[in-house]
């Protein structure tokens, strides 16, 4: 399909103007729209009509047509690739379809019956510790509840809820409208129950028949043991109150974690950097790590490069999902003494001296160039 010239589609002239356009789609689209015509190949030649309409009353779209032909008017969405998104399939009754087109509604899908609350969504920040082990918190939040007087009915008594007189306790209410596709009938939500089927004689004086009220409450939730920055929990139920006696809806908590200030967290991992010495990183040392399980001994040996790196297995952070520890990551860095005491200078002077008469890596480097030359 697609193929045919959008002019002979609609059966109008190349220089027909909007209004013979606009018509002549009305009169095939009413022909053609599958829900009148059974001939197997009417959605076929109602979708065609559609595509013509849709460029042809574009002038934009019509100008390119009218240029490039298909070609044009391809890649607009419109084109055969893009076309399922519009098609037929997307409209789920007549009423869509003259809604999308005709600028008139006539139906309006009903809402009876219960309904799930809405959600509610929170960010909250908390410190690297309480994500890293978790934590018992409380919030204040505001939002719908179940009104407790009426139960959610909101009505003052159980006498007070009676059947809507204008649905007859249906919810809905059917009208018949001429349109172009002749007379159809669709069915809309009872403006006076809202859908609910119900009248409440005397409504509740706590929520005013509403069945929930705004509020202010505390909730309690625990942090599990690991969660990370970005991460949230859903606290199922915790949301705002459903609507007829739906379920209520959840509550989201997205966390923020603070940074700690000497521990970098990648995942379940920790990275640690530990400063050291001269003289730790020449001759060896044992030194006393910190990690969130507590201090761990080290041991650093001798002659060992600023860079290095030390694995600390399962010292990590506890994975929400596996319940395994991660590791602890130490990086050695050895710091260059600054403001040396005269003790230390005159210390240094003397390796300065012992290291000059060695084979040191400048003197290396310099052979180096030497054999290249
Ligand atoms: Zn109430
Ligand atoms: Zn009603």
């Amino acid at each position: 399909m697609g193929d045919r010239d959008y002019y002979e589609v609609l059966g109008v002239s190349r220089d027909a103007s909007e209004d013979e356009i606009k018509r002549a789609y009305r009169r095939l689209a009413k022909q053609y729209h599958p829900d009148v015509n059974k001939a197997p190949d009417a959605e076929e030649k109602f979708k065609e009509i559609q595509r013509a309409y849709e460029v042809l009353s574009d002038p934009d779209k019509r100008a390119n047509y009218d240029r490039f032909g298909q070609a044009g008017v391809d890649g607009t969405g419109f084109g055969t690739g893009g076309f399922a998104d519009f098609g037929f399939g997307g409209f789920s009754d007549i009423g869509d379809i003259f809604e999308q087109f005709f600028g008139f509604g006539t139906s309006t899908r009903t809402k009876t019956g219960p309904r799930k609350g809405d959600d509610i969504r929170i960010q909250m920040k908390i410190s690297f510790e309480e994500a890293v082990f978790g934590a018992e918190k409380e919030i204040n939040i505001q939002r719908d509840e179940e009104c407790t007087r009426c139960a959610g009915t909101g009505a003052r008594s159980r006498d007070d809820i009676v059947s809507c007189p204008r649905c007859k306790g249906r919810g809905v209410i059917s009208s018949i409208q001429t349109t172009i596709l002749g007379k159809v009938q669709t069915q809309s939500e009872c403006p006076d129950c809202r859908g609910t089927g119900k009248y409440i004689k005397n409504k509740c004086t706590e929520c005013g028949g509403l069945g929930k009220v705004h509020k202010n409450s505390t909730i309690k939730f625990k942090i599990p043991e690991g969660i990370d920055d970005g991460q949230q929990i859903r606290l199922a139920g915790k949301g705002n109150a459903g609507i007829n006696g739906g379920p209520s809806g959840d509550l989201y908590i997205y966390f923020s974690v603070t940074p700690h200030e000497y521990f970098k967290r990648e995942g379940n991992d920790i990275y640690f950097e530990l400063p050291i010495t001269f003289s730790q990183a020449a001759l060896g040392a044992e030194v006393e790590i910190p990690t969130i399980h507590g201090e761990v001994k080290l041991t650093i040996p001798a002659g060992t490069q600023s860079g290095t790196k030390f694995k600390l297995k399962n010292k990590g952070v506890k994975s929400l999902r596996t319940n395994l520890y991660g590791d602890q990551y130490v990086t050695v860095r050895v710091v260059t003494p600054k403001n040396l005491t005269v003790k230390q200078r005159a210390l240094f002077e003397e390796l300065a001296k012992i290291e000059n008469t060695n084979d040191t890596i400048i003197e290396r480097l310099r052979n180096v160039f030497k054999k290249k030359q």
